[in-house]
């Protein structure tokens, strides 16, 4: 059950109101990052989980989001009040001064209604588990974002309060996860394809003007990986799944370079699709 008293986990103080600032903060209300989508996110994972330990996580963390929405709401509705009488506060946000006399509403910074589509849900704890790593993660980001934005000394210290305990979760989520004793790759019950899983495709070929290459690093060599040129050129030695070979490194790409050297930066692909164009648009005529 749920139930609330009158005080705040953290007591806020808004030294000098900034209606343009309250408005950015709804990003932590009703934005898709914010504390209600975390609050809701852990709270109905909580409700599908049949692991006893980890629920109670889940419903503790979710429950100490709904505190923090209460928190950034009466933050951002000291930040917003000025809207509701003063004109030159209005013209700040004229939809939230108009339309919601100065109040805060379950929507984003840019004035979009909150929506459940904001959360991850899978039924699957581990996968869960990783969804709310990384919605910790975009949490911690905006508040840093907001507090480098803000200048009002008491609204700065709810937020590190705040940031803090995003990273507070992320720390729980992590543990927890990694408790469940899962390899890290392991997601589900079906195993990948053998062989196929260790191939990495050089799918974004060439050089641009910058000198921006392709780069190697543990993502594609090392360990098990074995290093494809990009197979949207290369002749598919069969279909099916695992049997694709990566030893061919004459590519349509090498050939494509060898028969028109880019000179202007205007790939010979461009070039097609721009006469492409114009002949959809000279039948379109006809
Ligand atoms: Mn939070
Ligand atoms: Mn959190």
């Amino acid at each position: 059950m749920y139930h609330h008293i009158k005080k705040l986990m953290y007591t806020v103080r808004v030294d000098t109101p900034d209606p343009r600032f309250g408005n950015m903060l709804l990003e932590q209300f009703g934005g898709a990052n914010g504390e209600l989508a975390a609050a809701m996110q852990y709270s109905v994972q909580g409700l599908n989980c049949d692991d006893a330990e980890r629920k109670d996580m889940l419903m503790d963390i979710g429950t100490e989001e709904l505190s923090h929405l209460e928190i950034v709401g009466t933050l951002a509705r000291m930040h917003l009040k000025p809207m509701k009488t003063a004109r030159k506060a209005a013209e700040a946000d004229p939809l939230i001064a108009i339309a919601g006399g100065g109040g805060v509403a379950l929507c984003n910074s840019m004035g979009d209604a909150w929506t459940a589509d904001y959360l991850k849900i899978t039924g699957e704890l581990d996968v869960d588990l990783r969804s709310n790593i990384a919605a910790e993660a975009r949490a911690k980001i905006v508040y840093e974002r907001l507090i480098n934005f803000c200048d009002d000394p008491g609204t700065k210290d709810a937020l590190q309060f705040l940031m803090t305990r995003e990273i507070t979760h992320m720390k729980a989520f992590t543990a927890a996860l990694e408790s469940m004793g899962k390899d890290r790759f392991a997601i589900g019950k079906i195993p990948p394809t053998p062989e196929l899983v260790d191939q990495y495709f050089n799918d974004s070929t060439g050089a641009n003007d910058e000198g921006d290459a392709d780069a190697r690093g543990p993502w594609n060599e090392g360990g098990d990986w074995e290093y494809g040129q990009a197979p949207a050129f290369q002749d598919l030695k069969s279909e099916k799944r695992g049997t694709r070979t990566t030893d061919s490194l004459t590519t349509l790409a090498d050939a494509i370079g060898e028969a028109n050297p880019v000179k202007s930066g205007r790939s010979p692909a461009g070039a097609a699709k721009h006469d492409e164009t114009k002949h959809a648009k000279g039948k379109k005529e006809n």
